[in-house]
Order: structure tokens, then C-alpha cells, then sequence
């Protein structure tokens, strides 16, 4: 008697123990199936391009207004033009693009700020599956190198019969005095074809006249580049018109002078 009676305590204790265990594994599958289904929506639903651009856009649509106070975006507003030098002692941290990123076609000892290396290589990348084979033909370059730049092209002017007032003139239109070009920032890069580039010919305006310009110029401020010397607004750069020298911004202010047709030296006099 005693016996049994132990043995059907044991058999309800066990009863207990399975029914506890059940529930118990219930709530862990119900859990984790919960916690799958919001964390790893953006895996298992397809990731296509278009949704994680949408995505990104709207993040960053809706930082627009708060990026602009940011401090920490203030590297993407840097004003390198021929009345604002960059600070003496101004350095960046540099990466080398040339050999080192196979989507983006390079001269020789390319690079950039660090922190641009992403965008760039993405646009690159979109330029492509767009049929566009662009070629950076242009990056950081030293106070230095600018002055070989400069100086190469005032003689190149004398050597034309140009005064040395008129050759400065004629160099400033394109080439910036050494300090106050925007490539030293690390942000600014010349894009072209990779068919400009092999047929060997100068870089001139008529650049413009291709497909990879006009993609460059509809779609570069989706990666936080804008065409920074546009044709209309010479009088305020005070740089002549190079649809192929493009500035990263950011993509927040890239949008906002986008949309805006403002230059860049507009736009920061919007911001004041
Ligand atoms: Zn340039």
C-alpha cells in the first residue's frame, strides 16, 4: 500500500516535472521565434539594393535637419577655395586606393580621406551596373605637389608669350594656388571614363558631353558627393567649370545642395 502510493506520487511528480519542461521549452521556441522575426527581418527578407537604399535614404532624411548641428560632421563642411586656405599643419588620415580597390579603376597613387573610401567605392561600383566605367583621375595631393602643378603651368603659359600676369590668370582658372585647393582636404576627387582616360586626351569641359558625366552629375550626391564647380556659378567659386571635380559632403548636405542647385560656398552662407 505504502508502496504504491509512493509510486503514484512519483508518477504525478513526474507528470509535473514533463508538463514544466513543455512549457518551459514553449517559451523559449516562442521567444526566439519572436526575437527572429524582428532582428533578422532585414536578412530573410530579400536584400535587394533598392530596399537597403531606401532604407539608408530615409535614415538619412530624417537626420537631414539634426546633421547639419552635428559637430561631428564638421570635416564634411571643411571650405577649401581661393580665399580660404587650408590651416597650416591641416592632415588627414589617408588610404591608398590605387592597386588596393579593384571597382575603382585609379591613376597612380591615388587617395583619399579614410573616412571616404566607402562612398566612393559604392559609387563606383553603381556606376558600373549602370553601364558607366568611371576613372579616378584625381585625389589628396600636398601643398607641394600643387606648387610642381602651378608652377608647371604658369611656365607652360610664358612659354605661350603670356605675361606673368596673364599667365597666372589663365593657371588660377583651373589650377588652384598652392594651400587653397580643395584636394588637399583628402575629399575632393576628378572622376572620368575609363574611355577618356585611355583615349589620352586632356581633361576639358566637354567631359560633359559623355554618359558617365551625366550619370556623375544625377547621381553622385546619392553617396555624398557633389559636382563642387558648377557651370553657372564661376563668379562665386571663383573656379572655372569642371564637371568632373567632385566634393564629399556628406550624404545629408550632398542632398541639400542637390536639391537646392545652390554651390557650396552658398550653401555654408545658408548654415550661418
Ligand atoms: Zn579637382
Amino acid at each position: 500500500m505504502a508502496r504504491r502510493k509512493k509510486r503514484r506520487l512519483n508518477i504525478k511528480n513526474i507528470v509535473l516535472a514533463v508538463i514544466f519542461v513543455i512549457a518551459v521549452i514553449s517559451a523559449v521556441i516562442a521567444i526566439v521565434l519572436a526575437v527572429g522575426n524582428w532582428g533578422g527581418s532585414g536578412e530573410t527578407s530579400s536584400p535587394s539594393s533598392e530596399s537597403r537604399q531606401s532604407s539608408q535614404s530615409s535614415s538619412s532624411s530624417s537626420s537631414a535637419s539634426s546633421v547639419v548641428s552635428d559637430p561631428d560632421d564638421s570635416w564634411q563642411l571643411i571650405l577649401a577655395n581661393p580665399s580660404n586656405p587650408v590651416p597650416e599643419g591641416f592632415t588627414v588620415n589617408l588610404t591608398d586606393i590605387t592597386g588596393n580597390y579593384a571597382d575603382i579603376p585609379a591613376l597612380d597613387n591615388m587617395k583619399v580621406d579614410s573616412r571616404i573610401v566607402e562612398p566612393l567605392e559604392q559609387m563606383f561600383k553603381d556606376a558600373r551596373a549602370a553601364g558607366q566605367n568611371l576613372f579616378l583621375r584625381a585625389s589628396y595631393r600636398t601643398v607641394a605637389l600643387q606648387q610642381t602643378y602651378y608652377d608647371w603651368h604658369i611656365n607652360h603659359y610664358k612659354g605661350q608669350g603670356y605675361s606673368d600676369e596673364e599667365a597666372k590668370e589663365a593657371t588660377l582658372r583651373y589650377i588652384a594656388y598652392p594651400g587653397t585647393s580643395e584636394h588637399h582636404t583628402g575629399l575632393a576627387v576628378d572622376i572620368i571614363s575609363v574611355d577618356w582616360q585611355n583615349s589620352g586626351q586632356e581633361i576639358i569641359d566637354t567631359f560633359d558631353q559623355t554618359a558617365e558625366a551625366e550619370w556623375l552629375k544625377n547621381n553622385a550626391h546619392k553617396y555624398g558627393f557633389i559636382m563642387r564647380y558648377p557651370k553657372d556659378k564661376e563668379a562665386v567659386t571663383k573656379i572655372g567649370y569642371e564637371p568632373w571635380h567632385f566634393r564629399y559632403v556628406g550624404k545629408a548636405h550632398a542632398a541639400a545642395i542637390y536639391n537646392s542647385g545652390l554651390c557650396f560656398e552658398e550653401y555654408l552662407d545658408t548654415l550661418k
